[in-house]
């Protein structure tokens, strides 16, 4: 990488939850996109990653000096089911590092080739899935929610045959504040190897919670921490109409990052039903469903601390870990109200502002409003036009709600700043599905200007943009009900 100080401490310090091993040889690796500002933040060399030495080490066939290469440990409930054994079936740990604000990340390649945990699969990415994690997660990181990053997608120079024939290979490159996942202490929950998940609980609290390390409680206060982040995440993902499409608890992190990109999408029309991925069949993860989701998965996760917290008296561990999560759903609750608050540009809190933020959602979802541009145009309700809903949310009752609406803000002080600071919560640009297929679609093909733009427009998703007003509209009519596949 030429090179960080690595620092692998999973490495180091957790033995036996992963396996050494190194990524596929391949023909003609190509560093597609490289993200500069990322690899700027951490600290290391963009042009040297553009070599053809820096291309081997971002696909997985060159392990960089002083990095690692091994292949991760864990396991999940997929869809509800347990699967003892998943692991980092086509991807690689490449080593952890400071970054230049002195913060620990991890390097991570997806589509490196096969592992002992690929099970049936490849072992292999392909380019659209990876330019779709690329797009999704700086998009996310640009709406302020906590995200994995792409560093870099890489092309493989080898076709690899998926249902519709070969497509391109690939490797993403990306970078996360740690790998431990839900699934990580369900792995060895799960063969009854206790040492070992308290080891790595005491690895994940040094790592990510070092404010609890010395709390009477730890593990039980581990798990208060993850469930705090976890709700705050989930809120900030249905403000701006993210569906994860697969909240796996493989797919959860530890650190309260957003993980796993596959078959995620945004809302256009609000609903809590919509559903994108077309193995979603039942709406298990559907837009609605997510904060009930993450408190299953927290449930999972609390199962696998129970002996931990107290090793005599099951039952009793049992019952503190129930009453931690039990309070998930007010928690959820309060981190979404507070932000709608700030959504609506309410800037104190009174009783009505649950109702206000609730009927605005049913009168979304009887007219199929768009999300993202309902909420933005609020701003200009605040400031004075009262029909900027006009022509976004199209049903009776909307005037009614606008009044209601401008009641409720002049219990406020009156504040100038009101505008731009919903502004600036309210997103004009989010990755429209529409937008992304016309740049995977082309990228397929060779050609990266759609995605260059799109990336562009969604790094800066609150400020308008000259000649941007396509990013902000939704699908048109002819590109119909809109399916994600992994
Ligand atoms: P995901 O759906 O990407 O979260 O992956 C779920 C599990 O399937 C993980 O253990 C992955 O490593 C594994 N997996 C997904 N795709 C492949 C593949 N092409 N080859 C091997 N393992 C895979
Ligand atoms: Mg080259
Ligand atoms: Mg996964």
């Amino acid at each position: 990488m030429a090179h960080p100080d690595f620092d692998n401490s999973f490495v180091r310090e957790l033995q036996g939850f992963y396996v050494e091993w190194k990524g596929a040889q391949v023909p003609d690796p190509n560093v597609l996109r490289l993200n500069r500002p990322l690899a700027d933040e951490l600290g290391l060399d963009a042009d040297y990653l553009e070599t053809r030495e820096g291309a081997e080490e971002l696909v997985g066939m060159r392990i960089p000096d002083g990095g690692s290469s091994v292949a991760m440990a864990y396991a999940g409930h997929q869809f509800g089911g347990f699967s003892p054994q998943l692991g980092d079936g086509r991807a690689l740990l490449i080593g952890e590092f400071l970054d230049t604000n002195g913060n620990r990340r991890d390097l991570h390649l997806k589509g490196s080739g096969k592992t002992p945990f690929s099970r049936g699969g490849d072992g292999k990415a392909v380019l659209g899935p990876v330019l779709r994690e690329y797009l999704m997660g700086e998009a996310m990181h640009a709406l302020g929610i906590p995200t994995t990053r792409a560093l870099a997608a890489s092309t493989t120079g080898e076709p690899v045959l998926r249902q519709n024939g070969p497509e391109q290979g690939a490797v993403l490159a990306r970078v996360a504040a740690s790998h431990l996942r839900v699934g990580t202490f369900q792995f060895f929950a799960a063969r009854g190897d206790h040492a070992r998940v308290k080891q790595l609980a005491d690895y994940a609290i040094a790592r990510h919670y070092p404010d609890i390390e010395g709390a009477e409680n730890r593990y039980l206060e581990l798990f208060r921490q993850v469930q705090a982040r976890q709700a705050a995440l989930i809120a900030q993902w249905v403000h701006v109409g993210f569906v994860h499409g697969v909240m796996n608890t493989d797919n959860m992190t530890i650190s309260g990052e957003t993980i796993d990109y596959g078959p995620c999408a945004f809302i256009d029309a609000y609903s809590p039903d919509a559903v994108f991925s077309s193995i979603d069949r039942q709406g298990r993860y559907a837009f609605g469903n997510q904060p009930n989701l993450a408190q299953w998965n927290l449930a999972r996760f609390a199962e696998t601390l129970v002996l931990l917290i107290n090793p005599d008296d099951q039952d009793a561990a049992i019952a503190e870990l129930m009453q931690v999560l039990e309070e998930f759903p007010a928690l959820y609750q309060q981190h979404w109200l507070d932000g709608m608050r700030k959504k609506l540009g309410l800037f104190t809190a009174r009783d009505e502002d649950l109702d206000l933020a609730n009927d605005l959602h049913s009168l979304m979802q009887g007219a199929g409003s768009d999300y993202t541009r309902t909420f933005r145009a609020l701003s200009r309700v605040a400031g004075g036009d009262a029909s900027a809903l006009d022509g976004i949310v199209i049903a009776e009752g909307t005037a009614d709600w606008s009044s209601r609406y401008l009641h409720r803000l002049s219990h406020d002080e009156d504040n100038f700043a009101r505008p731009d600071a919903m502004d600036a919560v309210n997103p004009i640009y989010i990755p429209r599905n529409h937008k992304v297929e016309e740049a995977l679609s082309a990228a397929s093909d060779g050609d990266m200007a759609p995605f260059d733009t799109l990336l562009q427009v969604l790094s800066d998703p609150f400020r308008e943009q000259d000649g941007a007003e396509a990013f902000a509209l939704p699908a048109p009519d002819g590109f119909g009900p809109y399916t994600t596949f992994c």
